[in-house]
């Protein structure tokens, strides 16, 4: 645990209880993220969730090797939505959102959300499977169907949408 995280552009960045995810351990194998992703406590277990019990174990059962890496963004990033210098600040700011761009596997292969979503592969069909796990764990779930801002990587985010924040975005 750390101290709560703040600053940046905007006044309202910063994360209560940022923690710094440097990767999850399942079994005997390790998966790291290319350097550890600052997020909020409480998103890192909803992402955490997602990859100990959808994604690794999917993976190694289709393609018969573990992943080493989870290729994603940093995490916290005091911003806009989309970049965009208006509009409501980005889950991202408040460490509760996580850019995912590709899975790298211990095999030296590799699943690709820019190459391999929207492919009638193994690869492609792992990626709608896990994007489908996903819309069950987190509230905002953004791939390349989404828009063009969304062609390379998965956003994953547990923001709120509608009032009693019941609504789920999956696309
Ligand atoms: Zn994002």
């Amino acid at each position: 645990m750390a101290e709560p995280l703040r600053g940046g552009e905007y006044q309202d960045c910063g994360i209560t209880d940022p923690v710094r995810l440097a990767g999850v351990v399942r079994g005997a194998n390790v998966t790291k993220f290319p350097a550890p992703v600052t997020i909020s406590c409480d998103f890192a277990r909803v992402l955490t969730g997602w990859l100990r019990q959808d994604v690794l174990p999917a993976v190694e059962h289709e393609f018969e090797s573990a992943v080493a890496i989870v290729a994603s963004g940093p995490g916290y990033q005091c911003r806009r939505r989309n970049n965009q210098p208006d509009g409501k600040l980005s889950e991202h700011a408040l460490g509760m959102a996580i850019d995912i761009t590709q899975f790298q596997l211990v095999d030296g292969s590799d699943i690709s959300v820019e190459k391999d979503w929207g492919v009638e592969t193994e690869k492609g069909k792992l990626l709608q499977a896990i994007h489908a796990k996903a819309c069950k764990r987190f509230t905002t779930v953004l791939g390349p169907d989404a828009d063009p801002n969304h062609r390379s990587h998965f956003h994953l985010d547990t923001g709120c949408h509608g009032q009693d924040c019941t609504y789920i975005i999956c696309q």
